[in-house]
């Protein structure tokens, strides 16, 4: 057996890693984990460190890890037929089989399901589609997308530019031009507008509706959002922002896409974010909970209205010029099959609501006065921390304090993982739907031990 250490400088020789402090890691100065294996929600690494994944991989792994009913499909189906294309009408048992089964469980308008790898590369497909669907409509200078600052939707160059991070825009040219952003719904950070919840959600709306009035209204094709923020910092919208928003769209002929790759599936205690908000989506992105990341797979789900206009499109000028080698994957699509049927028969979208509102709850009352916890958020198993220097005057703290960063070092030192948001001292949760309580309970204490470390 290799040994940890050869895996280190194989490791650091050769792995180009996502996300990561490139030279720090050549150095050796970044942890290099090695993980092994991993069961319901604990992951094990190569020294034998057991962890509670409090984050399910990247908000991910649903149904938790190491459940045999999905290896089993993965390995049949791999025997059976390993991969078939799905170009010019072909499909595979199992491919056709979800389809069926994600149509079945989306919205009532929804269509049709165009299976692609990952959330990136849905939403490129989504962009693509709705520039055809504009062009097909005879409108097209209807191009432009806007999107909300700290929205996250992938790192392509279309998916990158309409991320709302400055991490994923630096030094790679992005946001490309047609590609705007508009304000994040994000009540806490906002002091300086001195506003109630209710006057922040108008004022998100309103600065929507300047942008598209600036920019004129035939101009902007799409509205792209996660239904609550999700990578940007784990953050319910504000009271009624969903309804102040989606009239304005609806006025302005404007497609509004939900980003559903985190909140599809359950996560919210629902099967998709769209019914716990009363979102009516043109198009939804999936990825993730599709198949609890057993094997990559992701979808643009399309309303009715959207499938005609690409019917006459291809009547028109022929078939439709878009397809990856790996759309609808059959392993893909025999993962995403059993792990469809895994969530309903535990009854994960249920446990999400119930168990994450114990999360949240427990969370909060365990932090509600401690000096450096400004704000405990959260909906469904989804919840975050965020974390202040002060407060009363919502001081926050220096980037280069890190402080959530060592928040979350001292947690794994405790045997639970969390995440540290990309921008802005916050403590994310997204745990497997799996969760039970007992599990949350030692999230919460280990957020707290380590957190009185770290303030200490
Ligand atoms: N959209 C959202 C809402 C996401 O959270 C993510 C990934 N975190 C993506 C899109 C991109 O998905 P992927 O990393 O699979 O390309």
């Amino acid at each position: 057996m290799l040994t940890n250490d050869q895996l280190s400088q194989w490791d650091r020789d050769t792995f180009f890693h996502p996300s990561t402090h490139l030279a720090q890691h050549a150095r050796g100065e970044s942890a290099n984990r090695i993980i092994k294996t991993a069961s319901g929600v604990y992951i094990e690494d190569r020294d034998g460190n057991r962890m509670l994944d409090a984050f399910a991989g990247l908000y991910c792994v649903n149904v938790g890890y190491g459940r045999p009913e999905i290896a089993e499909a993965i390995a049949d189906q791999a025997k059976e037929l390993a991969y078939y294309h799905s170009y010019v009408g072909h499909g595979t048992e199992a491919s056709i089989t979800l389809a069926k089964m994600v149509v079945d469980r989306a919205p009532a308008n929804m269509s049709k399901v165009y299976f692609g790898l990952g959330g990136s590369d849905a939403n490129e497909t989504n962009i693509k589609l709705v520039w055809y669907i504009n062009n097909v409509l005879g409108r097209p200078q209807k191009k432009k997308i806007i999107s909300r600052w700290r929205g996250y939707h992938g790192s392509g160059l279309i998916t990158g530019s309409l991320t709302g991070l400055g991490l994923f825009h630096a030094k790679f040219d992005l946001p490309l031009a047609g590609i705007l952003h508009t304000e994040a719904p994000y009540y806490y950070r906002r002091p300086d507008l001195n506003m109630s919840e209710a006057d922040f959600t108008a004022h998100c709306a309103s600065e929507l509706e300047a942008m598209i009035e600036r920019e004129g209204a035939d101009t902007i094709a799409a509205f792209i959002a996660e239904p609550l923020l999700g990578t940007g910092g784990i953050v319910p919208p504000p009271a009624g922002y969903w309804a102040a928003i989606q009239p304005i769209l609806k006025k302005h002929d404007i497609i509004l896409i939900a980003d559903e790759v985190v909140t599809g599936f359950g996560r919210l205690g629902t099967m998709f974010g769209s019914a716990h908000y009363d979102i009516e989506p043109d198009i939804i992105t999936i990825a993730k909970g599709l198949t609890s990341a057993y094997a990559p797979l992701s979808g643009s789900i399309i309303s009715d209205k959207l499938w005609k206009v690409l019917e006459e499109g291809t009547d028109t000028y022929g078939p439709f010029g878009h397809g990856w080698t790996y759309s609808a994957h059959p392993i893909g699509a025999a993962a995403g099959v059993a792990n469809l049927k895994l969530i309903d028969s535990l009854g994960l979208v249920d446990n999400a609501g119930i168990t994450g509102a114990y999360l949240n709850t427990t969370m909060e009352a365990a932090l509600a006065d401690h000096p450096h916890v400004g704000e405990v958020r959260g909906e469904g198993m989804l919840c975050s921390v965020e974390l202040v220097r002060d407060r009363d005057t919502r001081t926050f703290f220096d980037a280069g304090d890190k402080f959530a960063a060592r928040v979350v070092a001292a947690m794994l030192k405790r045997g639970v993982i969390a995440r540290a948001m990309p921008q802005g001292d916050i403590i994310g949760f997204a745990p497997p739907l799996c969760l039970t309580k007992s599990e949350a309970d030692t999230i919460v204490s280990a957020t707290v031990d380590a957190l009185n470390e770290v303030s200490a």
